[in-house]
């Protein structure tokens, strides 16, 4: 798409790789296309960020960038057949390790320091991608120092971490940090709809807005079918048709479900604040709401502080492993009163 395009200057150059367009990430962007220009590219980078942000997209189109005889700036030209190849993950000198069974194992560093004392087949620059190097224990991480320091020539070395995890500091010390950020909403919004077409605008949206800035988690938590379940429990909460008795009994099987739901159940607390912030503005403002959500007629506003605090105690409790179960029964039954 932007191949061909004539950029007038000072606009900013659209970045994709196999179809996918990087959103957001300025500032690493321009640090590398910075250091493209003056032909003082790092032998390694580590590239820090949340989960989910773009880490390995940035990757890849910066390895296709180098490795392009067209590329303006950071935009490789996207016709070679170099970049033909970097777009399909199909070069052979683009090589990627990644955690197993949760970590970088020593042996797959042994691996990949005998591949790279051998020249790259065609490429002028074979970059490698160690995935979240924040998983490599100390041993494996000992026998990588060397090559991070000094990679053979024609090599570029690029490692991503979470930013939330300790990177080892003599890893740290032998790579150019790039910092990668949170997307804003529309930014997220854009790429979970890209990366997903069952997804809706709708879920979209809320997907974004529980994400914080990262549309990999997001997409993560639709495959968790989170949302449709927190639909379920909201209709739970809104139904006045049902007898108190047959209340009762749905409440005590909702949340078993919740409670099952483990490490993932702040993740439901959170949309359940979404539905009952949404409703307190409703209450508050009804012309705001295009969607015309369905909340209940009968709830004023108290009712909705009620119903956050409630859910505010909820988290806090399961914070201090409380019963798990316990805890979403009573939620249940006070956001429903
Ligand atoms: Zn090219």
């Amino acid at each position: 798409m932007s191949a061909e395009k004539q950029i007038p200057e000072g606009e900013e150059e659209l970045l994709f790789i196999g179809g996918k367009q990087l959103l957001g990430q300025k500032q690493a962007v321009g640090l590398l296309t910075k250091s493209m220009a003056s032909g003082r590219l790092a032998h390694a980078y580590l590239f820090r960020g949340p989960d989910g942000v773009g880490k390995q997209l940035l990757a890849r189109i910066l390895a296709a960038a180098v490795n392009c005889g067209q590329a303006k700036g950071m935009a490789a030209c996207g016709k070679c057949s170099s970049c033909k190849k970097f777009a399909l993950s199909a070069h052979p000198d683009f090589e990627i390790v990644s955690p197993e069974k949760g970590a970088i194992k020593i042996s797959q560093v042994r691996e990949l320091i005998k591949k790279l004392s051998f020249a790259p087949y065609e490429a002028k620059m074979r970059v490698v991608l160690i995935e979240d190097i924040h998983t490599m224990r100390q041993e494996a991480a000992n026998s990588l120092l060397k090559t991070l320091e000094e990679p053979p020539a024609d090599n570029l070395l690029i490692l991503t971490a979470d930013s939330s995890r300790t990177v080892l500091q003599t890893i740290l010390s032998r790579c150019q940090t790039i910092p990668l950020y949170p997307l804003n909403a529309e930014e997220s919004v854009e790429v979970i709809l890209r990366e997903n077409s069952e997804i809706g605008p709708k879920v979209a949206k809320t997907l974004a807005r529980l994400s914080e800035g990262s549309p990999g988690r997001a997409l993560l938590l639709h495959q968790q079918e989170i949302v449709p379940f927190c639909e379920k429990v909201v209709g739970l909460i809104c139904d006045r048709e049902k007898t108190a008795d047959q209340y009762a009994g749905l409440v005590l099987q909702t949340a078993e479900q919740m409670a099952e739901l483990k490490e993932d159940l702040p993740v439901l607390f959170g949309l359940l604040r979404l539905f009952f912030r949404d409703g307190l503005v409703h209450h508050c403002s009804p012309e705001l709401d295009g969607e015309g959500g369905k909340y209940r007629k009968d709830w004023n506003s108290d009712d909705y502080f009620v119903k956050l605090q409630a859910i505010d105690r909820a988290e806090k409790e399961l914070g201090r492993n409380c019963n798990r179960l316990l805890v979403c029964e009573i939620l249940l039954f006070t956001l429903q009163k």
